[in-house]
C-alpha cells in the first residue's frame, strides 16, 4: 500500500520553489488595541483594516458578550434553522442606512462576491471588470463561467469603449468601491452613468469605503443619483469598519429575493454567529453617530500632512501606499520599521502587479497622533538614507 501523498507537482505546482521574497508569511500574533504582539516585540500595528478601532469597542464586545449567553455557533444554514431574526433585523438597517430597498446578510466578503456573480451570470454573460478588482470579484466572476473583459484600472473611457465593442444582452460592470492595494477610488458615479447608458448592472464593491468614506460614512456611492440605484448592486463586509466578521449585500427588493433563493454561498454555508450580527449592529449605530470616523478623517489628515512630500501614492482613503518597485527593497524597509517599533506590510507580487511592491499602510481612529508623528519621522528618516 502507498503510505505517502500522490505525486501532485505537475498538477498543482505546491512544492515548486517559492523565493525568499516571494514566500507569503504568516505571522502569529495577538492585537491589543492599536497595538500588536508579534514574535516577542510590540510594535504599533499600522496594518490592519479595523479603520475606526471597533473591533475592541466596549460597546461592539459587550453586546456580542451578551448574545454569547444563548450559544457560540448559529448551528445551520439560514435555509434551515439558523436564520435567527436579528439577522433580519440587521439586513432591515442596513438597507434604510444606505437607502436600498434590500439587503442580504452572507458569512464573509468573500464568499458574497463568490455567491453574488455565481447566482447573477451565466456563461451568456459579459462581465466588465476594473483590472485591480479584489480577488473574491475576479474569482466569482471564474465560477459563473462568464465572459470576463478587464479594462484598465480606473479608465472608464475603456469602459465605455468595451460596452460599445460587447453587446450581449447581460452585462455586469464590477468594480470595487476603494481599491484595497492603491487606496484609490473609482468613480461609482461615473459607473452608475455607464451602467444606465448601456443597460448594464452595476456591481460595486465597497468592503474599504463603507462606515469610513463618503456623506455619513456610507461609502463611495452615496454621492451617486438615487433614481439609477435599480441597476446597482453594492457588497460591504463587517470585517473592516465595522470591526468584526461577515458581508452583506444590497439592491432592490426582486434582485435580493433572487439571491436569497439561489445564492449557494449563502444557502450551503452555516449561518453567522449572533454575536456577531449584534456586534455589527452596535457597530452601525457607532458609524451612524460618526464619532470614530471624525477621528479617523483627522488622523489621516495629519499623516499626509506629514508624508506629503515622500512620494506616497495619491490616495484619500485609510490605506496609503507607498511606492517602492522591487521586493527586496520593499521588504527591508519593512523589517527597519519593525525594528524602530512600527507593523506595516511590504505587499508583493502576485498580490499587486509585477514590480511594484510597495509599503501599504493603513491609517486608523485609534492611531494617536504622537504615533502618527513617530512613523512619520522614523519613515522620513528611512527614505533618506
Ligand atoms: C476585504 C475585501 C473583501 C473580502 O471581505 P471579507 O469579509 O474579508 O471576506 C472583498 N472585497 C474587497 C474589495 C475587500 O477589500
Amino acid at each position: 500500500m502507498p503510505t505517502s501523498m500522490p505525486d501532485m507537482t505537475d498538477a498543482r505546482n505546491w512544492f515548486a520553489d517559492v523565493s525568499d521574497s516571494r514566500r507569503r508569511r504568516f505571522l502569529a500574533s495577538r492585537r491589543e488595541g492599536v497595538l500588536i504582539h508579534v514574535d516577542g516585540q510590540v510594535l504599533v500595528n499600522f496594518a490592519s483594516n479595523d479603520y475606526l478601532g471597533l473591533s475592541n469597542h466596549e460597546a461592539v464586545c459587550m453586546g456580542a458578550q451578551g448574545a454569547l449567553a444563548d450559544g457560540v455557533g448559529s448551528g445551520a444554514s439560514r435555509l434551515v434553522s439558523g436564520d435567527h431574526p436579528m439577522l433580519h433585523r440587521l439586513e432591515e438597517k442596513l438597507a434604510a442606512w444606505k437607502g436600498y430597498e434590500a439587503c442580504m446578510i452572507v458569512g464573509s466578503g468573500m464568499l458574497a462576491n463568490l455567491g453574488l456573480l455565481q447566482t447573477l451570470a451565466n456563461r451568456h454573460t459579459h462581465l466588465f471588470s476594473d483590472r485591480l478588482n479584489h480577488a473574491s470579484l475576479v474569482d466569482g466572476a471564474r465560477l459563473s463561467g462568464a465572459a470576463t473583459h478587464r479594462f484598465k484600472h480606473l479608465d472608464t473611457e475603456q469602459l465605455d469603449q468595451l460596452l460599445n465593442k460587447h453587446s450581449a444582452k447581460h452585462r455586469i460592470i464590477l468594480s470595487d468601491g476603494i481599491f484595497s492595494m492603491d487606496g484609490d477610488a473609482s468613480d461609482a458615479c461615473r459607473l452608475l452613468e455607464l451602467a444606465e447608458n448601456h443597460d448594464a448592472l452595476l456591481v460595486i464593491d465597497d468592503a474599504h469605503g463603507i462606515g469610513c468614506m463618503g456623506p455619513d460614512g456610507k461609502g463611495i456611492t452615496a454621492s451617486c443619483d438615487i433614481a439609477k440605484q435599480s441597476r446597482l448592486i453594492e457588497v460591504g463586509t463587517f470585517g473592516k469598519a465595522f470591526g468584526g466578521y461577515g458581508a452583506f449585500i444590497l439592491g432592490n427588493c426582486e434582485m435580493i429575493e433572487g439571491l436569497r433563493q439561489r445564492q449557494r454561498s449563502m444557502i450551503y454555508s452555516t449561518a453567522l454567529p449572533v454575536a456577531l450580527i449584534t456586534a455589527a449592529e452596535t457597530s452601525l449605530v457607532l458609524i451612524q453617530r460618526g464619532k470614530e470616523r471624525q477621528q479617523l478623517q483627522q488622523n489621516l489628515a495629519q499623516f499626509k500632512q506629514l508624508t506629503a512630500k515622500l512620494g506616497f501614492m495619491d490616495s484619500y482613503s485609510p490605506i496609503q501606499p507607498l511606492m517602492i518597485g522591487s521586493d527586496e527593497q520593499a521588504l527591508s524597509l519593512a523589517t527597519k520599521l519593525r525594528d524602530a517599533g512600527f507593523f506595516v506590510p511590504a505587499i508583493r507580487p502576485p498580490t499587486v502587479p509585477e514590480g511594484t511592491a510597495r509599503l501599504r499602510f493603513t491609517i486608523t481612529a485609534s492611531h494617536s497622533s504622537e504615533q502618527i508623528e513617530q512613523l512619520s519621522c522614523c519613515l522620513k528618516g528611512l527614505l533618506e538614507k
